[in-house]
């Protein structure tokens, strides 16, 4: 079975390109991801087609109403009936921090269901009636939900298996065993008198590995000391980051 996600927007054209192109377009091609936009103006109520209105006890900006969003996830939810339950997720910066270990969870479900917001944010009773997980790209700001939605998609579409070429290379990105990447080079060999490291072209793969590892941990220990207090150290990995901080 596909990982299906659904997103619900007021922009659905905005996903185009996440549908054309890329990591997300691919999984859809091989079957591994299956992607519903949904038009939040076609569940409005009235002949306008709104999807938001002012606050009550006044104050800037609009909000969300909440009866389209209730009407669309029921229909989603009446389409994939057979889908299982769907993980609600709200983007929202009052949401949980996202993270690597988020995405991979989200990765083992088998339904995901984006709601991105717009203006002030949603009407709280949407809150109240689907209690959503609450989902945030980090502490800060952004004017809708649509991109916050496609980074968390692509984040989560990556760690399903078969739709990144190589599983190795996802197993090695920052932040999947809590360490920070190691650095990479291509051609040529040498760039503006910079040099590739020889160590890298000595075709020793024991050296190779090693050295990689320790770059990932100098990297960590320089950019983000503070991952490596939760990152899962082996023995070599250990005795490494001890040297490192002896220098
Ligand atoms: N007034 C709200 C923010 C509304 S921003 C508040 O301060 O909580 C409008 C929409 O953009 C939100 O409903 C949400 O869908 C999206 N959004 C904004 N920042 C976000 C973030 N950091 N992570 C996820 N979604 C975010």
């Amino acid at each position: 079975m596909p990982l299906r996600i659904d997103f619900v927007t007021i922009f659905p054209s905005m996903f185009e390109p996440l549908l054309a192109e890329g990591i997300i377009a691919r999984g859809i091609k091989q079957g591994l991801l299956d992607v519903h936009v949904w038009d939040l103006r076609d569940f409005a109520t009235d002949k306008h087609r709104s999807t938001d209105d002012e606050a009550y006890g006044g104050g800037p900006g609009m909000v969300m109403l909440a009866e389209p969003v209730l009407r669309c996830v029921e229909a989603i939810r009446a389409e994939a009936a057979e889908g299982g339950d769907a993980a609600i997720l709200m983007t929202s910066p009052q949401g949980r921090v996202f993270t690597q270990a988020a995405a991979r969870d989200l990765a083992s479900r088998s339904w995901l269901i984006f709601l991105c917001g717009r203006y002030e944010g949603f009407d709280e009773r949407i809150r109240e009636a689907l209690q959503p997980d609450e989902i945030s790209i980090g502490d800060f700001v952004v004017s809708g939900g649509e991109l916050p939605a496609m980074v968390i998609a692509d984040a989560v579409g990556r760690m399903i298996e078969g739709v990144v070429g190589n599983s190795v290379s996802v197993e090695e990105d920052s932040f999947f065993r809590g360490l920070l990447d190691y650095p990479h080079y291509t051609r040529p060999e040498e760039l503006r008198g910079m040099r590739v490291p020889d160590v890298l072209l000595s075709g020793h793969h024991e050296k190779i590995r090693k050295w990689r590892k320790e770059q990932a941990l100098r990297a960590t220990l320089r950019k983000r000391p503070d991952l490596l207090d939760g990152a899962e150290l082996d023995e070599e990995a250990q005795a490494m980051l001890r040297r490192i901080r002896e220098e």
